[in-house]
């Protein structure tokens, strides 16, 4: 008989911690975590980086095209840094995940403030979807899997064992990217912010390709009064039982 995989598919809108809490539970599980928002992020990126409009969909689906994409977990510091190795960037510093794009380390450069209105904005294209689903789908396909994003559980893993819609009171998003963004040393207002996660959310929400939505199947988890530890707890003590379960 095939090995079964087992696929964990989490969805929610912008900044409810599904990077934190997916990384966590795949790193509990031995699961891979894969981010799906750092494609939308790197066709964003592309995009800019050749001067090519945000709604320019054939010419962003020929630039992922021709483009190398690779996504990796964070690679762990040398024990004893060798003289040589100091000159090479640390990737222990704070990100979920390695984002090369043609070999070149752009894991922080997605993640600014342009870049997360970028993506936005591509995630709309049908065509660029289609690309980057083909993808996640790739990926996912013969591993145990992690995966976050806004259309997991019903377009890229409709099939994914369990489900979850991670969400969280906007305020209290609002918030806590604040203080993730004060930690780094940048400097944002509450309502900016705010502003900034309702425009994205709502742009997820209305787009007409796979919008953002709530599957009923999925397991909801409200993550506005409960510390991601639990979330996380939860999840994995599921899965577990799940798994037992599967094995019967
Ligand atoms: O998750 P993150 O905020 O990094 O994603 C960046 C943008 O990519 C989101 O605002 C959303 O519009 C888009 N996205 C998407 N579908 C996914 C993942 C992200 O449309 N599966």
């Amino acid at each position: 008989m095939a090995k079964k995989f087992f696929h964990i598919a989490i969805d929610g809108p912008v900044a409810a911690g599904k990077g934190t809490v997916s990384k966590l539970v795949a790193q509990r599980l031995g699961f891979l975590y894969v981010d799906t928002g750092a494609m939308y992020r790197v066709a964003a990126y592309l995009a800019q980086q050749n001067q090519v409009a945000y709604t320019e969909e054939q010419k962003i689906v020929d630039l992922i095209k021709s483009s190398k994409i690779e996504m990796r977990t964070p690679l762990a510091d040398p024990v004893k840094p060798s003289q040589k190795s100091k000159s090479i960037v640390s990737e222990q510093d704070g990100r979920l995940i390695t984002v090369l794009l043609n070999g070149e380390d752009i894991s922080w450069k997605i993640r600014t403030e342009e870049i997360s209105q970028g993506a936005s904005k591509v995630s709309v294209l049908p065509k660029v979807r289609k690309i980057l689903v083909e993808k996640q789908q790739k990926i996912a396909h013969g591993q145990n899997v992690v995966m976050e994003g806004r259309d997991i559980t019903y377009r890229v893993l409709p099939k994914a064992d369990l489900k979850i819609f991670l969400t969280a009171d906007v305020r209290e998003r609002a918030k806590r990217r604040l203080l993730q963004l004060q930690l780094k040393g940048l400097d944002a207002s509450l309502q900016e912010i705010l502003q900034e996660i309702k425009e994205r959310d709502t742009r997820d929400m209305n787009r007409k390709t796979d919008p953002l939505k709530i599957v009923p199947e999925a397991w909801k988890l409200d993550t506005t009064q409960l510390a991601i530890e639990k979330v996380v707890g939860k999840i994995v003590d599921k899965t577990k039982k799940m798994k037992t379960h599967n094995q019967k």
